[in-house]
């Protein structure tokens, strides 16, 4: 078995207190993996009260289980997972915890049936999440993987021409790159957007050839052993107008100058102010529409959030990406972006592609 840190379900527990809850329903399948290690598609986990841990899946997952969750998990097989933990719930278990951000208002009625009377259920979300912001050396390492395989994927198709070749075409590349690789998958379907159409932060690659003399977008991740990484690099397809080396050299000072910024002690919202202002300063601020960054783990999107709703002050072993963009309409997109991870002191960048303007055929 290899399993996750038992240790893991100590940290939620732990947190129950404040919540008011004896137990807490683990139902959303990420939270589930990062607590068992289980990656199936049906699952639930109960932790509390008092070192109860119940891990319940279906009968399709009997062997599965049996090799991904630890012992320190009672493992039941039902094809009602509700039902099976309600027969039998750990004793002393009056008010338990939902996960209520992933709950739909259906499932919540069908659970409050199933449970009856005797247990009050009490909406708990974030719980696991919140645990989640911070990684534990194992997944630092398979984020730093994951980053790696994907930076290869891109020296191998992004460093062997573009030019002539279709927006979809390159994107389908990368993403065979990083399957060949051992990837599991894209984080995200990349994305490659040239000249104008890098102008939108979430462009959809066209059936259209990327022509010479202009900046190309290039957005892309892998996921390994559940892990994802985020990257983008802007590349020039040969000489450019002044104008976008303009915006590069903007994107690339805020990007630089917020990475630095990168540390324990400031909230989300203060690192995005840095690269925010930068490009202000510009007279860009009204082409940087989105946040600076968001945290990357298990999923691709997660927190922290560093934009102007980040509240969260960044700690030792987050990772977080650091992503500013200029979007000019109609005329061209840059973005540049690392994914950075939180150390004692600073920041380790754990991108490794270059950032000058790079220049590809
Ligand atoms: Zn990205
Ligand atoms: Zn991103």
């Amino acid at each position: 078995v290899t399993g996750v840190p038992a240790e893991r379900a100590e940290r939620v527990e732990a947190a129950l207190a404040d919540r008011g809850v004896d137990a807490l329903l683990v139902t959303d399948l990420v939270n589930v993996r990062w607590l068992t290690g289980f990656t199936g598609s049906n699952a639930a986990a109960l932790v509390g009260p008092r070192g109860a841990r119940v891990f319940l899946t279906d009968f399709r997952y009997l062997s599965q289980s049996a090799d991904q969750v630890g012992d320190a998990w009672e493992r039941r097989i039902a094809p009602d997972l509700a039902k099976r933990l309600a027969e039998d719930l750990p004793g002393g278990l009056a008010r338990l915890g939902f996960e209520d951000q992933h709950v739909s208002v259906r499932e919540r009625d069908r659970l409050a049936g199933v449970f009856g009377d005797a247990v009050e259920l009490v909406p708990c979300g974030g719980v696991v999440e919140d645990l989640r912001l911070r990684k534990d050396p194992a997944e630092l390492d398979a984020i730093r993987a994951a980053a790696r395989l994907a930076d290869e994927a891109f020296e191998e198709v992004v460093g062997a021409g573009i030019v002539g070749r279709t927006e979809r075409d390159v994107a389908l590349d990368l993403e065979v790159a990083m399957r060949r690789r051992g990837a599991e998958a894209a984080s995200f379907p990349p994305i490659v957007a040239a000249g104008a159409h890098g102008a939108l932060p979430h462009a959809e690659p066209r059936d259209v050839p990327i022509p010479a003399g202009t900046l190309v977008v290039i957005d892309w991740g892998a996921q390994l052993d559940g892990y994802a990484s985020d990257c983008t690099r802007t590349v020039a397809t040969g000489d450019l107008d002044p104008r976008d080396e303009d915006v590069y050299a903007v994107v690339l000072r805020a990007q630089e100058a917020a990475v630095a910024a990168v540390r324990p002690g400031p909230t989300g919202r203060e690192v995005d102010a840095v690269a925010r202002g930068l490009i202000a300063d510009a007279g860009h601020a009204e082409h940087f529409g989105h946040g600076l960054g968001h945290g990357v783990g298990l999923q691709v999107h997660e927190g922290p959030r560093l934009s102007l709703q980040g509240e969260t002050a960044l700690e030792e072993a987050m990772v977080v990406t650091v992503e500013p963009g200029v979007y000019v309409p109609g005329a061209v997109g840059v973005r540049i972006e690392d994914l950075v991870a939180v150390t004692r002191d600073g920041a380790e960048v754990l991108s490794s592609l270059p950032k000058a303007l790079r220049r590809v055929g």
